[in-house]
């Protein structure tokens, strides 16, 4: 599914987040929206979800008005950064929930074939029945991940996803969501302010300063021709 914002604007009370952003993710790619913190990189991932609403400009999934597309209908899988389990579910309880609130019905067996499925693709076979408490952080960003895709997304979303982690872990998770993102070719977009991570796995890096775009490109032409004093700094914080 392409995704394409034009001029996409958004004010909270008279504060404005973000100012008039244009963008096109082509259909299967995997992007980084990167840049300090305030720089409006979660509010425009929660208008593309459609938890919050643009106030200008559009929002088009494919050739269609993402305005006039229901939330429930957007195809969208949202992975947030503190993974948001259930506590009192179990790993498997977690993943299938998602499938149970979306629009296709599903009998309970095929929820349970689905399950198993999803524990496979994200590497935590055998461990359905745990709750969250008592596995690690990098197995519930996993389950989280595994929830978000129970649903057949046509978008995945990831607000920070391995913020919480250590740096290990996260590489570990980096590598990991590149393989998943690779075999199963779902649009991707994340959010990040770590400049490793968005250089390290994005197809196109995006920088944001303060609600506005500062410099697009694939990690190597960014990294080349740094644009301005800003993503010159920006970047070089990183080494
Ligand atoms: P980032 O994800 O880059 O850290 P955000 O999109 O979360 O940035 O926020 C951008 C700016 O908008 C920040 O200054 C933030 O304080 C403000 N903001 C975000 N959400 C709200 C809200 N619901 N009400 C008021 N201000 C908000």
């Amino acid at each position: 599914m392409k995704i394409r914002l034009d001029q996409v604007v958004k004010t909270f009370d008279t504060f404005r987040a973000v100012h008039g952003v244009s963008l096109d993710i082509e259909s299967g790619q995997l992007v980084a929206l990167l840049g300090p913190s305030g720089s409006g990189k979660t509010t425009i991932l929660r208008m593309v979800a459609g938890l919050e609403y643009a106030d200008g400009g559009h929002i088009y999934f494919g050739d269609q008005d993402a305005t006039d597309i229901p939330v429930r209908d957007r195809g969208v899988g949202f992975v947030f950064q503190h993974y948001a389990l259930f506590p009192h579910m179990t790993v498997a309880e977690n993943i299938a929930f998602g499938m149970k609130v979306s629009k296709t019905k599903r009998s309970k067996p095929e929820i349970a074939t689905r399950v198993d499925e999803l524990l496979r693709l994200v590497k935590l076979e055998g461990l359905d029945d745990r709750f969250p408490g008592q596995i690690s952080g990098g197995q519930r960003q996993r389950v989280a991940l595994a929830r978000a895709l129970a649903v057949d997304p046509k978008v995945l979303l990831l607000d920070e996803p391995f913020g919480a982690l250590d740096a290990n872990v996260r590489r570990d998770l980096r590598r990991w969501l590149r393989e998943i993102h690779d075999e199963l070719g779902i649009t991707t977009l994340f959010v990040t302010h770590d400049q490793e991570e968005a250089l390290d796995l994005a197809d196109r890096v995006v920088i944001l300063d303060q609600g506005r775009i500062v410099q697009e490109g694939t990690p190597a032409e960014v990294c080349r021709a740094p644009n301005s004093a800003f993503v010159m700094q920006f970047l070089g914080d990183a080494n």
